[in-house]
């Protein structure tokens, strides 16, 4: 579906076109028209899949539409200041060839800072993005009207929960009018938030873009080490686990032709497979592995999407991948067809959060594996252990549009 589809006001689309949106997501496409209808909506939808511009567009269009000036149209409650910024600049581009105002309001930085918010609260934003614990301050002050508010938007609503943060939206919901339209998105749906739900929405409509689920008859295990041991336990995974196609993954290229060149020392017959390669180098590794003469590649997330090769009943993720879609993209490349198959992770110290995270979004807790004695010490298991780099990565909705043209 494309935006012009939507009959959004025509400032609107200019600022999507100058987005260089062009397709809708799938969860714009089934996301937008409900709330453009008025209903409230409770959608699970994880970052990267376009979900800020499923709500801000409609938001706006409405906004534009029914606009009453010196009044907050729109509060949306986010956990971090991170995402408050960061959906602060998505209203901000969106809303480029319009008069719709916004203001971030996070806290953690100067007294400027809170003097600018407290102006721009008082006349009254069209649009706030701002996380509980800032808002309740301001709210604490006296002098922020929140009467003609049309929308709120509960963003990333299962981390707010995790954070603690219940308290702090009840207060800011009594603040409130009744009236409203409510939206709430959320990556996961445990019961405490679709309780949440029932207290706040009213009818909504339901919208699942959760990621799907690996089969269930792929083994999955992890292995919790340190970095310098993650090569040993390859080779010995190799070595010991029998096996027709076996594929490792590593989420840089560079990873990829270092493990490969170790590989080989270590008389593992193995190839490599990423994007220095050309396209006919590529096909000749691929056709070698599907026939069996090479049994083991090595390879970049450009494998995981797509690659169906029968034969492949061994996955080892080499590093924990971005995040759960490309995990389930990964692992989801071995038990195919009838086969079964197995899928190892080597989780680095530093990666225990990214793979809890990971977990979480599955819905699942895979099976930590006892490492072999003679690796040495391991780290005790703490998914919480946080290492460098835990920002999410853009994800792929620039290619999208190049796909489906
Ligand atoms: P989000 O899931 O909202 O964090 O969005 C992920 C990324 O996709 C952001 O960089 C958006 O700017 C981009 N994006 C959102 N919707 C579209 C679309 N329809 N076409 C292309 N890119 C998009």
């Amino acid at each position: 579906m494309r935006f012009t589809d939507f009959n959004f006001h025509p400032n609107l689309l200019e600022g999507i076109e100058a987005s260089n949106y062009e397709i809708a997501t799938p969860v714009q496409e089934q996301v937008i028209p409900p709330i453009l209808e008025g209903r409230d909506v409770i959608a699970s939808a994880q970052t990267g899949t376009g979900k800020t511009a499923a709500f801000l567009l409609p938001i706006m269009n409405n906004l534009l539409k029914n606009h009453v000036d010196g009044k907050t149209g729109a509060l949306i409650i986010v956990p971090t200041r991170e995402l408050a910024i960061q959906i602060s600049q998505h209203v901000e581009g969106l809303s480029y060839f319009t008069h719709l105002s916004s203001i971030a309001v996070y806290g953690g930085n100067n007294g400027d800072n809170f003097i600018n918010e407290k102006k721009a609260l008082q006349m009254g934003a069209d649009i706030i993005v701002c996380t509980p614990g800032r808002m309740i301050a301001h709210l604490n002050m006296g002098y922020v009207s929140l009467k003609g508010l049309q929308f709120l938007v509960l963003d990333e609503a299962d981390r707010m929960l995790d954070m603690g943060f219940q308290d702090d939206i009840n207060k800011i919901i009594k603040a409130l009018p009744a009236k409203r339209q409510n939206l709430l998105f959320s990556a996961t749906m445990p019961e405490k938030i679709r309780q949440m739900a029932r207290k706040i929405l009213h009818q909504p409509a339901e919208i699942n873009i959760a990621i799907s689920k690996p089969p269930a008859k792929i083994v999955q295990k992890a292995f919790v080490i340190y970095e310098p041991q993650k090569l040993p336990l390859v080779k010995k995974l190799l070595k010991e686990t029998p096996y027709k196609n076996a594929l490792v993954f590593c989420s840089r290229k560079q990873s990829v032709k270092q493990l490969t060149r170790e590989l080989k020392l270590g008389k593992i017959n193995v190839a490599e497979i990423h994007s220095d390669l050309e396209q006919s180098e590529r096909e000749n590794v691929l056709g070698a592995f599907t026939a069996g003469r090479i049994p083991v590649m090595v390879a970049t997330d450009i494998l995981s999407r797509g690659i169906d090769i029968d034969t492949i009943d061994l996955v080892i993720n080499y590093d924990v991948p971005g995040d759960g879609e490309d995990y389930v993209h990964r692992i989801g490349r071995t038990a195919r067809a009838e086969a079964d198959g197995i899928a190892y992770t080597l989780i680095g110290e530093k990666e225990q959060n990214k793979f809890a995270a990971i977990e979480k979004l599955l819905e699942k807790e895979v099976e930590k594996a006892e490492v072999p004695k003679e690796l040495g010490a391991v780290p005790a298991y703490n998914p919480h252990f946080r290492g460098s780099g835990g920002k999410p990565k853009k994800r792929f909705y620039h290619h999208y549009n190049k796909q489906r043209k």
